[in-house]
This record gives structure tokens, C-alpha cells and sequence, in this order.
């Protein structure tokens, strides 16, 4: 096997490329059975969540529409205001449609609580939530998603479109960034 470093700024590996292809494969896998026949739309949510939104479509073996949308985040921060804002919405109606929400990472439940709230108000037929990444030591509110592909310890990690101060998007696996990086 390819001989691979571990960028400086992280702690350790959590999952490495491989391991999340496998995972995020399984999970396409899982979907495309659940969803036969219905009207599927995929809403990835920017910008922590594009590559794996982007690897889980092409696992899915259904017809689908897709759209994003961005919410707040922490900014350069590791914990979590609480506060979730719209900052850009969909670009047409969901009314009627079985919506799967994909979101980085699931940490206090806020921003996947206020964002299943928004779809369902807006009639559509089920929503659902897909996740990379399951925190439940931090979650604030009752919140199970009803996909994931991995549950975490209390840790803050990035790679794999999670960032840092928009740092590490890039980083092809996930792992935990050293708290010297922001603790300085
Ligand atoms: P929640 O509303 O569930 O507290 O937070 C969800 C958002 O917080 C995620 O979409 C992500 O942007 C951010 N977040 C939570 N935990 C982590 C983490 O360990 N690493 C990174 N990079 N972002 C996180």
C-alpha cells in the first residue's frame, strides 16, 4: 500500500479514504433500497458536507433531483453558537417530495432540527436525515438521524469537507485536529 503522512495539524487518523468509500458506498447501497419508487431529492448542505454528498449521489441507483443549501456555521470556532440562520435556500418547491437532508456531521442537533422543521413546513412527503458523522455526547435536543455512516467521541475533526476556519476541507480522510491548533 501507498506509504501515506499524517498532516502535522492532526492529532490522528479517525477514518482514513478507504474506510469512508466503503462506508459511504454501503450507505448508497442502504438508500437506494429504501427509496423505490419514490420522488427522491437529495439537499446537500454547503459546505462541509459536498464530497460526501457528491460521492453518496453516485452510489445511489435511483432517479433523484439534488439542490444545496448553506447555513450558518461556527465560524472560526469548535463549539457551536446554537444559532442556526438560512443563508441560502433551494432553488424549487419540495411539496410532495421525499427529501433526504446531507449534512457533514451531527453535534448539538440544532441545525438538523431547525432544518427538518423548514422542510416539513413545507409539505413535503418525508424527510430524512443522512449524516456522515453522528456526536451524540453533545446533542442538545432530541435528534436521531436516520442515516449515518459513523458515531464519533467528543472530538473536534476535520477532513473530508470538514473544516477549520475554512482550513482542511481537502484533507481525504477525517481525523482530529490537535487542540494546539486552536488553542493558540
Ligand atoms: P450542530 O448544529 O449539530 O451543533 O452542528 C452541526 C455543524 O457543526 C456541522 O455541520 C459542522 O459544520 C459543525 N461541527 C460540529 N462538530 C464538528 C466537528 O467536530 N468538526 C467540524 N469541522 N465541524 C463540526
Amino acid at each position: 500500500m501507498e506509504e501515506r503522512t499524517i498532516h502535522p495539524d492532526l492529532e490522528s487518523i479517525l477514518y482514513t479514504r478507504e474506510e469512508l468509500t466503503v462506508a459511504v458506498k454501503a450507505l448508497g447501497e442502504k438508500i437506494t433500497q429504501d427509496y423505490q419508487g419514490k420522488d427522491l431529492v437529495m439537499v446537500c448542505i454547503l459546505k462541509g458536507a459536498a464530497p460526501f454528498f457528491t460521492d453518496l449521489i453516485r452510489s445511489i441507483d435511483l432517479p433523484m433531483n439534488i439542490d444545496f443549501m448553506v447555513v450558518s456555521s461556527y465560524g472560526a470556532s469548535t463549539k457551536s453558537t446554537g444559532e442556526v440562520q438560512l443563508v441560502k435556500d433551494m432553488s424549487y418547491s419540495v411539496s410532495g417530495k421525499d427529501v433526504i437532508i446531507v449534512e457533514d456531521i451531527v453535534d448539538t442537533g440544532m441545525t438538523l432540527s431547525y432544518l427538518k422543521k423548514v422542510f416539513q413546513d413545507r409539505n413535503t412527503n418525508s424527510v430524512r436525515i443522512a449524516t456522515l458523522l453522528d456526536k451524540p455526547e453533545r446533542r442538545k435536543v432530541v435528534l436521531e438521524p436516520d442515516y449515518k455512516c459513523f458515531t464519533i467521541p467528543d472530538a473536534f475533526v476535520v477532513g473530508y469537507g470538514l473544516d477549520y476556519a475554512e482550513q482542511y476541507r481537502n484533507l481525504p480522510d477525517v481525523g482530529i485536529l490537535a487542540p494546539r491548533v486552536y488553542e493558540k
